[in-house]
């Protein structure tokens, strides 16, 4: 060993003292490095026989120098390295340069262990190789804590990307750090750009100042539902959205001494659609019921309010008759004016009981209302009717309408009979485009509706008509009792709304109605 030492030693050390001008160090101290450095350390000959070992490498190895002195390196090897590895090892070391790989050692009691291995080659002053240096390192820990990460990472994104729900972590820049299949088909699914950031707005909006109060609390929040209008070929869709804050220390280095973390928030979409579709068809099968009923209610309302309106007029003509008789004072016709306070009396006595028989309309509860929802639904109700006739429908709702205050079955009503009329008026109409075009839209006060139809149109002089009772530009008859915009204007005012005949509009009908939007409060958690 000392020879090595020695044959090395000019080019690290001094005179063996730390005075004087030579400033290289002494021989001893060099020694005591190697010896006590804390990594395995050999020294071989070009063919790598061993010819010096430090403690630590008798440590690593289970091997004290003087068992491994004089034998090759090879002795440690587990045999279960590839050859190619060994190939390349030598190549590079002859090629004068330094090689660092891992190689899967043996150790002197029995066990492998993994050697994180560097070998530089030392070199003499004419630049031929003398020896070669050797450090390596048990890493077979260290590579076991990587490989146990590594497979509870996959673990994980395996059952990540075999849900059945999107799933995605975002960091506290909105930036997606790690998503799933399902996520991922959102992408194209929705055509909204990246689907965590389309979520994220929706639920700041909804959830308002309740979404910072969750994310300092760490709180989560779940069943956080949102509609998605289709457009085009894509359909209306339904989500609910749970979301979880989790903090995570920093990594990097800049994080060392810190402890900093940082915080993400793992977000979970469901579709709900085929849920809801069913909801939806229960609730349809309910309106429907719902909306025969009151028609049914409607039209006797109509009848006798059409009847008593009917009565009115040889009424009043027998109380201005009866009004005549009584000022002439005339004792020969007071027999006729008995007869004609007669008729009159039964005449009231019959508007009486035909007031009294006039059935209430339901009013419901006044809750937040979507508006989108109404008409889709009302659509919905319409559809046979729609396809029957082969009218073109186009549905333009605003995506995230905001919510009125109002009685979803009064408005349902409502829609019902614009769009009803607008079905008969295009159906009637000789034009060949049988079009139908509802669009919603909002500004920071009000709602609009917008129904459009390819129809006759009303003529000028007649749009403030149709809005009087039993006023209409249809024969009369069956339901055409001529109530259905007047009810309309009615249900329109107890919502505090405007309706309206757009009259720069000339290629058919166009109402447009506005109602005054409901300001959200607090919703309160979950
Ligand atoms: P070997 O017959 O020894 O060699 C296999 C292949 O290596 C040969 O086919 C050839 O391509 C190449 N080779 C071998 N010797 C030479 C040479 N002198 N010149 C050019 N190419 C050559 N191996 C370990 O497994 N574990 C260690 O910890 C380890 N530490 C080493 C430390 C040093 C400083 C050096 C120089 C080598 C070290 N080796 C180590 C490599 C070791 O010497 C053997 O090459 C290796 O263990 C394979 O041994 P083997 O008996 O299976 O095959």
């Amino acid at each position: 060993m000392e020879s090595v030492i020695d044959e090395l030693a000019p080019n690290f050390l001094g005179d063996g003292t730390l005075n004087g001008n030579d400033d290289r160090m002494p021989y001893s101290l060099f020694v005591e490095a190697v010896e006590q450095a804390p990594m395995a350390i050999s020294i071989t000959d070009k063919k790598a026989n061993i010819l010096y070992v430090n403690e630590a490498f008798s440590k690593v190895t289970g091997y004290q120098s003087t068992d491994i002195l004089g034998e090759n390196e090879s002795k440690l090897s587990d045999k279960s390295t590839p050859r190619h590895i060994y190939y390349d090892l030598w190549h590079t070391i002859s090629s004068k340069k330094t090689w660092r790989g891992t190689l899967c050692n043996r150790h002197k009691s029995g066990h492998r262990y993994l050697a994180d291995l560097t070998i530089a080659p030392m070199l003499n002053e004419r630049g031929t190789i003398t020896y070669f240096i050797g450090m390596h390192r048990d890493i077979t820990q260290s590579y076991e804590s990587e490989k146990k990460i590594i497979n509870q990472k996959l673990l994980i994104e395996s059952v990540i990307n075999s849900s059945p729900i999107a799933m995605v972590v975002i960091d506290d820049q909105d930036r997606v750090i790690l998503d799933n299949h399902m996520y991922k088909a959102l992408v194209s699914d929705l055509d909204k750009g990246e689907p965590a950031t389309f979520f994220l707005q929706l639920l700041r909006n909804e959830m308002g100042h309740l979404w910072q109060q969750t994310q300092s609390n760490e709180q989560g929040f779940n069943n956080r539902e949102f509609r998605i209008e289709g457009k085009g070929s894509r359909k209306t869709r339904w989500f609910s959205c749970a979301g979880n804050w989790f903090i995570e220390n920093e990594v990097n280095a800049d994080a060392f001494f810190e402890n900093a973390s940082k915080k993400y928030l793992i977000l979970t979409i469901t579709d709900i659609t085929r849920q809801r579709r069913q909801m939806e068809e229960l609730h349809l099968q309910t309106l429907k019921t719902i909306m025969s009923e009151d028609e049914r209610v409607r039209s006797i309302r109509e009848t006798l309010l059409g009847a008593m309106h009917q009565i009115q007029m040889p009424m009043n003509q027998i109380r201005a008759a009866e009004q005549i008789l009584k000022h002439k004072g005339d004792d020969q016709n007071a027999g006729l004016l008995q007869i004609l306070q007669q008729i009159q009396q039964s005449g009231e006595e019959a508007t009486t009981t035909m007031q009294k028989c006039i059935p209430e309309i339901l009013q419901g509860a006044v809750i937040p209302v979507n508006l989108n929802q109404i008409l889709h639904e009302v659509l919905l109700l319409s559809d046979q009717r729609i396809l029957s006739k082969g009218i073109d429908v186009h549905w333009q709702p605003l995506s995230q309408l905001p919510t009125m205050l109002g009685s979803e079955n009064r408005l349902r009503i409502l829609f019902k009979q614009l769009i009803d009329n607008a079905i008969e008026a295009v159906s009637e109409s000789d034009s060949e485009e049988q079009r139908l075009k509802i669009t919603t839209d909002a500004d920071t006060d009000l709602i609009y509706v917008c129904i459009e139809d390819s129809g006759p149109g009303i003529p000028v002089e007649k749009r403030t008509k149709v809005f009087e009772p039993f006023y209409t530009t249809r024969p009369m008859g069956g339901n055409q009792a001529g109530m259905g915009l007047v009810m309309a204007k009615e249900i329109v005012n107890q919502h505090q709304g405007i309706i309206d005949i757009d009259s720069s509009y000339d290629q058919g009908c166009r109402f447009k109605i506005s109602f005054p939007l409901h300001k959200q409060e607090f919703r309160g958690l979950s």
